[in-house]
């Protein structure tokens, strides 16, 4: 039950979604948790309660904007000096926006490039130097299934998401021969903010209620026919961390509900 007791994890966009999930996972596993996302001093305060209530440790809450990588060099810093080490490094967080190319917003285009790709390559780089004294490391970026295959109105996420991949294989390869593992989780749909927006829109344009909307969504590609968990997708990075999977490298592994494999 105490599989990551005493590791001290970081994962980004933690306030929500599958970054809250998975936080929770590692929490309950035994990690100490640094928590980081959006959110107000109040809402960071709230966070942390009802994770000291739950897991009876506090965690610390990392106050950065991942579109700016100076603020990035400086959290990791301030986490390397006072853990030491990061030991488990999630980088979860993520924009999502879709329209045409000829649409689509170049300052999106760059807030998207900085949160869903530049962010993890600072991330990476800054955390790296401390795991490797350690020599051990569990690195987990949260990529998507737009990372393995291109879908029109979403040329931004895809872009990132593929470079996410990119660069989990080649941090993998060059961390081959250490305890340091990194490897990518392709979600397909997971019900989250993220993912009820684009409902959202689509409820919206097909003049549909929320539940049609959900039904179309997930009928566009996924198999299943249902959503894959947030549950599942922390169970899943939590394997990661695991002696188990101590030799699963640089691999970009799907939970899609069948949708890759089509
Ligand atoms: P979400 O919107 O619920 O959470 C996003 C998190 O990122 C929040 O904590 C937010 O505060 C943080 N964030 C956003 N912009 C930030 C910024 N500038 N600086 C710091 N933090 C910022 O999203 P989610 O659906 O849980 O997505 C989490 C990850 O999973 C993303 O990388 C997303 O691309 C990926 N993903 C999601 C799905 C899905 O169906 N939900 C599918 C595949 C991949």
């Amino acid at each position: 039950m105490n599989e990551l007791n005493g590791r001290v994890a970081l994962v980004t966009g933690s306030t929500s979604g599958i970054g809250l999930v998975i936080a929770n996972r590692l929490a309950q596993a035994g990690a100490r948790l640094v928590l980081h996302g959006l959110a107000s001093e109040e809402q960071a305060t709230d966070l942390c309660d009802t994770f000291e209530r739950s897991y009876g440790s506090r965690p610390h809450f990392a106050d950065c904007d991942l579109r700016d990588y100076a603020q990035i060099e400086q959290m990791v810093a301030e986490l390397n000096q006072r853990y030491g080490a990061l030991d488990v490094l999630v980088n979860n967080a993520g924009i999502q926006h879709v329209s045409p190319i000829t649409d689509f917003p170049p300052e999106v285009w760059n807030d998207m490039m900085a949160i869903n790709l530049s962010a993890s390559f600072h991330t990476i780089r800054m955390a790296l130097p401390a795991m490797q004294e350690r020599d051990w490391g569990r690195i987990i970026n949260i990529a998507s299934i737009s990372g393995l295959r291109g879908r029109g109105g979403k040329v931004g996420y895809n872009a990132t998401k593929h470079g996410l991949v990119g660069l989990t294989k080649s941090v993998a390869l060059e961390l081959a021969s250490t305890a340091i593992t990194c490897n990518a989780i392709c979600p397909g749909w997971v019900h989250t903010p993220l993912v009820q927006k684009q409902i959202d829109v689509l409820a919206q344009r097909e003049g549909l209620d929320n539940d049609a909307a959900t039904q179309r969504l997930i009928g566009l590609r996924q198999p299943s026919g249902r959503f894959v968990t947030k549950e599942q997708i922390a169970e899943l990075a939590l394997f990661l961390c695991l002696p188990a999977t101590s030799e699963v490298r640089g691999v970009a592994w799907a939970m899609d509900g069948g949708t890759t494999a089509q």
